[in-house]
């Protein structure tokens, strides 16, 4: 087989909004249908101090956030300062971090690694935007949510938006890392690969 430098695998996390909401089967079943081979999966509740690893305070991360909402902001002709009291990208990412790792450890999540072609970029392309108001029918964050940015930060809430995905590789393997032990991922045999790959 070629190309098998571009199997990748992946973390998706059922946030605690999908599990609360009994929607998690459904979330799961379009990964599944999508032919991407789920290797590991649990329901865990967060400590404070996994969720301070699983949303690790890089820099670049901390400004990416920041920068989406001031982005959002301007659009809105909404004042980042009268909301966060900075305009500092980096600074409003580490108050949204701060909401994150609240929002994460306040009850189970259901956590997932998947494996597939491309499967970073598949699986952020079948969750859609960050934004439910802005995610397409069709993504998961568009079909399950539909909540604004603006509404999260007038409530100082983090958005619900169902799930996380893996951005990069390098995340990808740091988030894994972060829950799942590596006795607790399955490499098994799929006699349906040679009709998906
Ligand atoms: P994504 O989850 O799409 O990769 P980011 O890495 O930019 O998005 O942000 C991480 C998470 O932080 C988002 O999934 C969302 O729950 C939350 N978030 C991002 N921006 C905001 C915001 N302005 N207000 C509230 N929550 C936010």
């Amino acid at each position: 087989m070629n190309g098998k430098h571009l199997i990748q695998k992946t973390l998706v996390v059922l946030k605690p909004d999908s599990v609360k909401r009994g929607i998690v089967g459904e979330i799961i079943s379009r990964f599944e249908k999508a032919g991407l081979k789920i290797m590991g999966l649990k329901m865990i509740k967060l400590t404070r101090e996994e969720a301070e690893k699983f949303y690790y305070a890089d820099e670049n991360w901390l400004e990416s956030v920041g920068n989406k909402t001031i982005t959002r902001y301007k659009e809105m002709g909404l004042d980042p300062v009268k909301e966060f009291g900075t305009d500092d990208p980096k600074k409003i990412g580490g108050i949204i971090r701060g909401w994150l790792i609240d929002f994460i450890t306040s009850s189970p999540v259901v956590a997932m690694v998947l494996e597939g072609v491309n499967c970073i970029e598949e699986v952020r392309k079948l969750v859609g935007p960050t934004e439910p108001l802005k995610a397409p029918p069709g993504t998961i964050r568009g079909d399950y949510a539909h909540v604004s940015i603006a509404y999260a930060n007038w409530n100082k809430i983090v958005l619900r938006n169902v799930v996380h995905a893996s951005e990069t590789e390098k995340d990808a393997e740091r988030e894994i890392s972060v829950i799942f032990k590596p006795e607790e991922i399955y490499n098994y045999e799929r006699n349906i690969e040679e009709v998906i790959y």
